[in-house]
């Protein structure tokens, strides 16, 4: 059975491929759907824009889809950039520029106020309009400099204490594991298996 993943971030697409491959699903990247139109990410929360996204690519395909929207919360800057992660710094969904953005906006501000999380939430729907959603979060603190050259995003800044390393320099599968990506898709893990067993199973 196909699960179509509703991003063409590929950073995304790579963890959601790994987190995903257990599960006996054929993870396909929207890429294989160059006519799905882009979605516009207009929704106040994360949820929203996520069954938006799953929503409009299932009903495009005909196939399950899954989304991911996500995003990281800056408890100095009051939340922000949260669901505008991705354009913090201008339309172009630029990782660097992102960083440097962050990083100006919280130049002098001491380790104990650069607390932030990031958040995901994930959401599956089938080509015959049910929806399911999960949501993860993982805590962390805003590096002074990057750090690291794995993952994608913010993890070159993305400090996690408990492991004394951003989550650009963890293991992919220990940042899969602890993640918001992760623990979203580990809650939505049974979903995905009964629907793999057949509508009525779950
Ligand atoms: P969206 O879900 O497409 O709106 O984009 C989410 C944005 O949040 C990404 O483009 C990244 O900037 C950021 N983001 C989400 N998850 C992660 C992550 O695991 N690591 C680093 N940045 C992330």
């Amino acid at each position: 059975m196909k699960l179509v993943l509703a991003t063409r971030n590929q950073g995304k697409v790579r963890e959601l491929s790994e987190l995903l491959s257990p599960l006996g699903y054929e993870v396909v990247s929207l890429n294989q759907y160059p006519g799905v139109p882009e979605i516009i990410e207009d929704g106040a929360t994360f949820k929203e824009n996520a069954v938006k996204k799953a929503t409009v690519v299932a009903r495009y395909t005909g196939q399950m889809a899954l989304a991911d929207d996500s995003g990281l919360e800056v408890d100095y800057l009051g939340g922000a950039p949260g669901v505008h992660s991705a354009r913090f710094a201008g339309e172009r969904h630029d990782d660097r520029a992102n960083n440097e953005k962050l990083l100006r906006l919280l130049a002098g501000v001491p380790p104990e106020r650069r607390t932030a999380r990031f958040r995901c939430v994930v959401a599956v729907a089938t080509p015959t309009g049910q929806v399911f959603t999960a949501e993860g979060a993982c805590e962390g603190v805003i590096a002074d400099r990057p750090r690291g050259e794995g993952g994608f995003g913010y993890d070159p800044l993305f400090y996690v204490p408990a492991w004394g390393k951003t989550f650009a320099e963890l293991e992919p599968a220990v940042k899969n594991q602890i993640s918001h990506r992760g623990r979203a898709l580990a809650l939505i893990r049974e979903i995905l298996a009964g629907l793999r067993r057949g509508p009525d199973t779950v």
